[in-house]
């Protein structure tokens, strides 16, 4: 991803052999490894989706896969051990519609900001 920064719009590195290459080629004519297309860079395909988390958190939350989703597996698994008290499935509806009143870089800088299995996006 850092690499990004140093690419020019209309010039890529082979991210097999790192030659530079043009934006559009889908293959690297020094190696022949298949590149990803430019859609897929700008899309950010990496980066969790907020739409995804939320309807995960809305629809299955209280089974925590919104938490496992965004990589919090450990409070998905609190998620699972108390999903039948119900406590957890009200908990995912509020962050569900939180994931969503989110705007999407908000979501994905706080997403990649997350670090261990109980880091809490909010
Ligand atoms: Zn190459």
């Amino acid at each position: 991803m850092d690499q990004q920064a140093f690419e020019s719009p209309t010039m890529v590195f082979c991210h097999a052999c790192a030659k530079p290459l043009h934006l559009s080629a889908v293959a690297c004519p020094s190696c022949g490894a298949a590149q990803r297309k430019s859609e897929a860079l700008d899309a950010g395909e990496s980066e969790k989706s907020k739409v995804t988390a939320g309807v995960l958190a809305l629809l299955l939350g209280g089974l925590g896969i919104h938490k496992f989703y965004t990589g919090a597996w450990g409070w998905g698994i609190v998620y699972i051990l108390l999903c039948w008290t119900y406590v957890p499935g009200l908990i995912a509806v509020v962050e569900g519609i939180r994931y969503l009143v989110l705007s999407k870089q908000e979501f994905a800088r706080k997403a990649a900001a997350m670090q261990g299995p109980f880091a809490w996006l909010w």
